[in-house]
This record gives structure tokens, sequence and C-alpha cells, in this order.
């Protein structure tokens, strides 16, 4: 009898603890709310709203200890003052809009690493910077995770420098300039917007290139030409023009079917040249952003951060 007591005391005693969940309560990582190294040349920040900015180009850094890239048929010119531009929208989107976005930067020269190429092209097979190159993917794959418990939508900006003759920004949607030009032949499937014409379908499928809400349009109408936009359709034949690369392709796939966004390849004079200038593309760029999510999406600014 006795035992049968002491065994009831002991049920009842492990009882409320057998009740908790199976698993443990893991409290997530802290966010990390200024920018904060990975390793020697991945530089990450939390946002608290739906963008990720990442700057895979602007590095300058040229360690001896790591090797040049040596494979055939790559690029490797640095996009000048990338990693300043993005700083400065990230300080005027801290100061005027009291929020933040989530950014990805690297700052390994493009000569050693190339942070917008999948990883073989990208290290040129050199396995001991594959590391660096994970820090980088996984982490805008990790931010994409983190919008989307709080967003029902993602915006993935690829930021760039070209060196070409026309001042204006080129905007990469995976759409060529040749489509462009004949905007019927353009295959929404293969657009970097495809995943937001898919949750939206009554869209037109050119509402991100040619329309009034378009971030090209939006951008021209403060001073900073676009192509495409409402004013500038389309590159010339005998433009160049950067449509989009690697990553702009693998974050807004079908992989990721929330996520949608382009590349901004952006002129040197007036945007990249001086802090003045940084300045007042950013003010430029958040505004159009703020207004492309209002005209766009559910997701309205004044809720961010909140
Ligand atoms: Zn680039």
């Amino acid at each position: 009898m006795k035992n049968a007591q002491l065994v009831s005391v002991i049920f009842l005693l492990i009882l409320p603890v057998s009740c908790k969940p199976d698993k443990p309560f893991i409290e997530p990582p802290k966010d990390i709310v200024t920018k904060k190294k990975l390793d020697f040349y991945t530089e990450v920040q939390y946002g608290n709203m739906p963008l990720i900015i990442s700057v895979p180009h602007g590095g300058t850094d040229n360690p001896s200890s790591i090797s040049d890239r040596t494979c055939p048929n790559i690029t490797t010119v640095t996009d000048s003052r990338t990693i300043e531009l993005a700083n400065a929208i990230d300080s005027v989107c801290k100061a005027d809009y009291a929020i933040q976005p989530y950014l990805v930067i690297s700052y390994l020269k493009r000569t050693k690493l190339d942070q917008n190429r999948e990883i073989n092209e990208a290290t040129c097979s050199n396995s001991s910077i594959a590391s660096i190159w994970n820090n980088y993917h996984l982490s805008i794959d990790s931010f994409i995770t983190k919008i989307l418990l709080k967003y029902p939508q993602a915006l993935f900006v690829d930021l760039h420098g070209h060196g070409h003759t026309k001042q204006r920004l080129e905007l990469g949607y995976l759409v060529s300039g040749s489509e462009l030009r004949n905007p019927s032949s353009i295959l929404p499937s293969s657009t970097s917007y495809y995943n937001m014409l898919l949750q939206n379908p009554f869209l037109s499928k050119n509402q991100f290139l040619t329309t009034p809400n378009a971030f090209g349009t939006l951008m021209a109408n403060k001073n900073f030409p676009c192509v495409p936009s409402a004013q500038d359709p389309a590159p010339l034949l005998s433009d160049p023009y950067f449509d989009g690369g690697y990553n702009t392709q693998r974050y807004t796939s079908s992989v990721y079917p929330k996520v949608y966004g382009w590349q901004i390849e952006s002129n040197f004079i007036g945007v990249r040249d001086n802090q003045t200038s940084r300045v007042n593309f950013a003010k430029a760029f958040l505004q159009s952003i703020m207004e492309f999510y209002s005209r766009n999406t559910s997701m309205q600014p004044s809720t961010f951060g909140k």
C-alpha cells in the first residue's frame, strides 16, 4: 500500500512535466540590428521590412592569401562605390523611415570571388573560399525565410554599377533588350517578377516594366532615368544593357515562390560618384520602393517594422 501511494505521488509529480511539448522551445537567435561580419569578407544586417539588398561586386579587399580567379571567360570588374551606395540607402532608411532593409554585402574583390555566379564559376573551383560563398548565399536564403514569417512577400534587389556611356539605371528583370523592344515577345514565366504575377493574376505582364507603377517609372519621375520605364521603355539595339544575373535568377525562381525583384545596374555620375549623389539616390530609391509596395502589393509601408 505504501509503495502504491509513493508511485501515485511520483506520477502526479511527473504528470505536469510530461504534458509539456516533446521538443523544448528554442529561443530564436537575436536579430542582428547592426551590420555584422560573418567572415572577413561577408557583412550582413537583419532588417525589419520585406526588402533584401545584395551587393556582390563592390568589394575591394584583395588578400594575397586568396589566389586570383583564373577560369576562362570570367568578368572581374569591380562595381565601384556600390557598397557606399547600399550604406547610404540603409542610413536614409533608418533616418527617414525608422526602419531598415536586410543587407548582404561582399567586401572581397571580384578577382577573388564573384558573389553573383554559381559556386564553381564564383570561386573558379577554389574550395578554400567556398565557405565565403556559402555565407553570402545562405544569408540571403535565411533572410527570405525570416521576412516570410512576418510578411506575405519579399522584395530582392541585387545592386550593381555599370560603366556604360548612357547615364541611367539599367533595371534587370531577366528580360532582354530585344524583348523590351518587342514587348509581345516577353515570356512572363522567365521574368524576375513572375512570382508576383502568379500572386496577382490580374496584373498586366508589363506592369513592372513600363506602367506608371513600375519601379523604373517611379525612379525616373524623381530624376533618376531608368530603362525600362514609361519614359524609356527599351534600350536601343546599339545600347549595351544588363538584364539580370545569377542572384536575380536564383532568388526570384520557383524555389522562392513569394520572392520577386530585379537587378539594378547603376550609372556612376549623379548616383555613385560622391556622398551627396548617393544620399539623393537613396532618398529617391526609398520613396520609389515605398510607392512600389503601396501601389503593387497588399503590403503597406506604414506597417513595416511594427
Ligand atoms: Zn556587377
